[in-house]
């Protein structure tokens, strides 16, 4: 059976040495995250997740979920019993407003429950994860009506959340969607059409599920402009704002799928469904967007979560594993054989992944931090700032940690041998359910084109300009420090790339835009490297301060952590920041043999 221990240590350093978050105590929310209750919540979250959770993981993966022919979905034995634990600890709503019943919490501890939640287990996580997206639609367009009658449960737990975007001819093209939405002379509307792979759509675990969903109001324009956002309950609300009628909307199937299979992914058929518009007509995809870089964040934390607990079971056995012995001689003499960790190449595959996983945690907090900031900071600089950062990191984060995360599933499950690809260990679950990360919540591929297409040129590069300028600053700032140099040297030279290929699509990518394109997905891995290198500099100068403290906790091994910590940054900007050369010779490469092929040639 697979294990789990949720990594607080590794989350506490972030917050208190490396990003000093109580720096923001004066904001709301921030005062009352101490270090002592930031300890005892991801404390108590851990163990949730290592008790409850990860042992319904395996169970839930081999059950499934079932849909009756009444089209009522049963989720898989425990996750009934689980949900309610996760509502009676208050978990959906750390973060959401004190005046909805929230805890206000900074967003950076919802992201890092959500990490634990969904290493211990995806497809449960998804249910509270997708319900906290739709909770940010509607504090963001929702009316006040809208707001109270729906937040407060939704908050508590009592009722989940779903948004429904897809249609079956219809995925990334939203501008193609179909579902109609007919107005009522009650001011509500009359919803029809199929909507598919609708994540949670229908389920037992809440007494309500209320729908987002994107519709075409009858005589709208075509495409994009002609989208707008309804909120949908299943069951609609009696006056005193309890569930009453079932509304006309079902989950007709659920599909068959590769992985998460404790998660209810339901086609979902609207019948004349009522439902009030969220915002303004028409700017149906506008309300989406304004929420999409929480959700697209989200998501990108699920592939580290995957990443990780992939990582620890892997270490676990490489550790037990006996094979071979070790090429400068045998360690463990009174064995048979030497635990496979002392192989050069496993190491390699460990240290991949383990220098991975904590950078991308860091880049995680750093820009959830960001998110907090925009939504709480004191001035309009420090907002836009924040806004800047968050759409600018967002499909790096989203591309990058998924990619990567599910490609370490995939290493971690090397560490196995032949065991990896029985089911027994569990490690062919997680390369399965990692998977879907990498698709869902808008294609890796299209991340990378928003990235290229849209966040690069944005208010005259701005964002890209302060990103710029912030590394080279911590750069020059260590630049006089001799022990920094192992990590600002290289990070200079990977920034130093990052720069070349930016300048090369502004010049070759304007008049001819396949460079850009052909090129998207090399940039945003590129920019990921420098992303995640400038999280290992920042770490190792803390680790470095914390060693120069005499660690005056030093009693619990920190010390050893803190020493850990510099020779995996290491490792990273030796062995996995170089890559960002082989990247703009590709990039810069252009399109030409990418593109020159006809269609039937292939
Ligand atoms: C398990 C699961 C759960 C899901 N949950 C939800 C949910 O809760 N709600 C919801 O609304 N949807 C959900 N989805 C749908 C998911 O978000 C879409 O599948 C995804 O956005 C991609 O759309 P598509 O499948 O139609 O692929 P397509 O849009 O057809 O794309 C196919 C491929 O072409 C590429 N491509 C498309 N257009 C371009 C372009 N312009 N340039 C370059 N490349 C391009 C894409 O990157 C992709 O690789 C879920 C899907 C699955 C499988």
């Amino acid at each position: 059976m697979p294990i789990y221990k949720a990594p607080v240590e590794d989350a506490q350093f972030l917050l208190n040495d490396v990003f000093h978050v109580e720096r923001y105590s004066n904001l709301p929310g921030f005062a009352d995250a101490t270090p002592d209750l930031v300890e005892a919540v991801l404390g108590e979250a851990g163990k949730f997740c290592e008790q409850v959770l990860l042992p319904l993981n395996r169970t839930g993966d081999q059950e499934g979920c079932k849909r009756a022919a009444d089209g009522s979905v049963t989720t898989p034995t425990g996750f009934k019993d689980a949900f309610k634990q996760l509502v009676e600890g208050g978990w959906i709503g750390i973060s959401a407003p004190p005046e909805f019943g929230g805890q206000g919490l900074p967003m950076l501890m919802t992201q890092l429950v959500n990490e634990f939640l969904s290493s211990a287990n995806l497809s449960f996580a998804m249910y509270p994860g997708l319900t906290q997206g739709a909770i940010a639609a509607l504090i963001a367009h929702g009316t006040d009506q809208i707001k109270a009658a729906y937040l407060p449960k939704m908050i508590a737990g009592e009722w989940t959340g779903t948004m429904n975007l897809t249609e079956p001819h219809c995925g990334t093209d939203l501008g193609l969607l179909r579902t109609k939405a007919a107005k009522q002379p009650d001011g509500s509307y009359k919803i029809t059409g199929t909507k598919i792979f609708i994540s949670a759509g229908e389920h037992d675990l809440a007494a309500n599920i209320i729908h987002l969903v994107l519709a075409r109001i009858e005589g709208a324009p075509e495409g994009t402009r002609g989208i707008s956002l309804f909120v949908a309950p299943k069951f609609l609300l009696n006056g005193d704002g309890s569930p009453g009628a079932r509304n006309a909307l079902s989950c007709g199937s659920l599909e068959e799928k590769m992985g998460i299979h404790g998660n209810a992914t339901c086609v979902m058929n609207y019948d004349g469904a009522t439902g009030w518009l969220l915002g303004d007509e028409n700017r149906g995809l506008h309300a989406m967007f304004t929420m999409m870089n929480e959700a697209r964040l989200g998501v990108g934390v699920q592939g580290l979560a995957m990443s990780e607990v992939a990582y620890q079971n892997a270490v676990n056995y490489a550790k037990e594993r006996l094979q071979g012995r070790a090429l400068t001689g045998a360690k463990a003499k009174d064995k048979p054989a030497d635990p496979i960790i002392v192989h050069p190449d496993v190491r390699r595959t460990l240290m991949t992944i383990k220098s991975f996983n904590e950078a991308a945690r860091a880049l995680v907090i750093w820009t959830a931090i960001a998110s907090d900031l925009d939504r709480r900071g004191t001035h309009e600089k420090i907002r836009q700032a924040a806004d800047d950062h968050m759409g600018l990191l967002t499909p790096v984060i989203k591309g990058v940690l998924t990619d990567q995360g599910f490609a370490n599933t995939v290493l971690a499950q090397q560490m196995f041998g032949g065991h990896g690809y029985i089911a027994e260990h569990g490690m062919e679950q997680f390369v399965r359910d990692a998977r879907i990360t990498m698709m869902y919540e808008g294609a890796n591929g299209i991340q990378a084109l928003d990235l290229v297409g849209r966040k690069l040129p944005k208010d005259g590069g701005r964002a890209l300009q302060a990103f710029f300028a912030e590394v080279q600053g911590f750069i020059k700032e260590k630049s006089a420090d001799a022990a920094m140099k192992p990590y600002v040297e290289p990070l200079g030279k990977a920034l130093g790339h990052l720069q070349q290929a930016t300048m090369w699509f502004m010049a070759n990518a304007m008049g001819k835009p396949d460079n850009a394109g052909a090129g998207s997905t090399d940039y945003m891995h590129m920019f990921g490297l420098c992303a995640l290198g400038y999280m290992w500099a920042r770490m190792a100068a803390a680790a470095q301060e914390k060693l120069k403290d005499k660690l005056k906790s030093g009693a619990n091994g920190a010390e050893a952590r803190m020493n850990a910590k510099l020779v995996t940054g290491r490792f990273f900007m030796e062995r996995l920041l170089p890559e960002t050369a082989a990247q703009l010779a590709r990039i810069t490469s252009g399109a030409a043999s990418t593109m020159e092929l006809a269609a039937e040639q292939f």
